[in-house]
C-alpha cells in the first residue's frame, strides 16, 4: 500500500478555492508543502481549517527544498479530488481515536499504516455516502458542508414514517447549526455582532423562519435567517413586522443564492 501523509490548505491563502478548480479542471500542483520522505504515488490528504479533511491527492514528483520557506519541503501533486462534503475535524476525532494529530491539526504528518487504513475507509464511506453522520455530537461539530448537506437532505418516496421523523429532526437541527454557521457570530440583518458567547463558546444568535412552515414541510437554509436577539424580537413583535420580515426573506435568498 502506498504511504499516506497528512498535509495542510489555507482558506484565506487562496488554496481551498484551487483545490476546487484543481479537482474540477484535473491540474496537477507543482509544489505542496509536504513531508521531506514522500515517495511517488504516495496518497495524500488535504486538511483544510474550518473544513476538515478536504481532498486527496498523489505525490507526482519527489519533496525538494522551498526556497521561500525555511525547512520546508515541496512535491508535486496530482489527481486532486475533492472529498465532498469535507469530513469535518469532529469525525476525525471520533472515528479515529488513535490519530494524535487530530487534537492539535495544524501540522503536517505520516500515520502509521494502521491509521492510514482507518482514515482511507472514513474516506471512502465518505465518498459513498456523501453524508455526515447524523447523531446529534456528530451534527454539532459538523463542517458547513456537512450541514448544509443534511440541511437539505430528503427521504425516500419508500421511507416509512419513523425514518420520515428521523430526517425531519436531524433536518431540523442541521438548519439551525448551518444558519448560526453562516452567520459566523454576526446578525444577518443589521450585523452586529452577537451579544455574548454561548456556554461552549459559540456566538448567541437566534435562528428566524422567515416563512411560516406548512406543517409537514421541514424548513430550507434559504427559509432561516440567524438575527441577533433585538432584530428577532422586531421580526415578530414590531409595528413593521411585516415589512421587516419582507426584507429579511430577500437578505436570506441573496446569502443562499
Ligand atoms: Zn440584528
Amino acid at each position: 500500500m502506498p504511504t499516506l501523509h497528512i498535509v495542510q490548505g489555507g482558506i484565506d491563502n487562496g488554496d481551498k478555492k484551487w483545490l476546487e478548480k484543481a479537482a474540477r479542471n484535473n491540474l496537477s500542483s507543482p509544489s505542496w508543502i509536504v513531508p521531506k520522505s514522500v515517495g511517488i504515488g504516495d496518497i495524500v490528504v488535504i486538511y483544510v481549517a474550518d473544513y476538515g479533511f478536504f481532498a486527496t491527492a498523489k505525490i507526482k514528483t519527489l519533496a525538494k527544498p522551498r526556497v521561500d520557506w525555511k525547512n520546508r519541503y515541496g512535491a508535486g501533486l496530482n489527481f486532486i479530488k475533492l472529498i465532498e462534503p469535507a469530513i469535518s475535524i469532529g469525525t476525525i476525532r471520533r472515528h479515529i481515536s488513535k490519530l494524535k494529530w487530530a487534537i492539535y491539526p495544524r501540522s503536517i504528518t505520516t500515520p502509521t499504516p494502521e491509521i492510514a487504513s482507518q482514515i482511507l475507509k472514513l474516506i471512502s464511506e465518505r465518498r459513498k455516502t456523501r453524508l455526515p453522520d447524523l447523531d446529534d455530537e456528530a451534527l454539532g461539530t459538523a463542517n458547513i458542508d456537512e450541514l448544509r448537506k443534511v440541511a437539505l437532505l430528503s427521504a425516500r418516496p419508500s421511507a416509512t414514517e419513523k425514518e420520515r421523523t428521523v430526517i425531519y429532526r436531524v433536518r431540523s437541527k442541521a438548519i439551525h447549526l448551518y444558519v448560526l454557521n453562516r452567520a459566523n457570530g454576526h446578525c444577518e440583518s443589521c450585523n452586529a455582532v452577537a451579544p455574548f458567547r454561548k456556554a461552549d463558546g459559540r456566538p448567541y444568535l437566534e435562528p428566524h423562519h422567515t416563512t411560516r412552515l406548512a406543517d409537514d414541510g421541514p424548513d430550507h437554509p434559504a427559509k432561516v435567517i440567524g438575527l441577533c436577539p433585538n432584530c428577532h424580537r422586531r421580526a415578530h413583535f414590531a409595528e413593521d413586522a411585516a415589512v421587516f420580515n419582507r426584507s429579511l426573506k430577500r437578505k436570506v435568498a441573496r446569502l443562499e443564492r
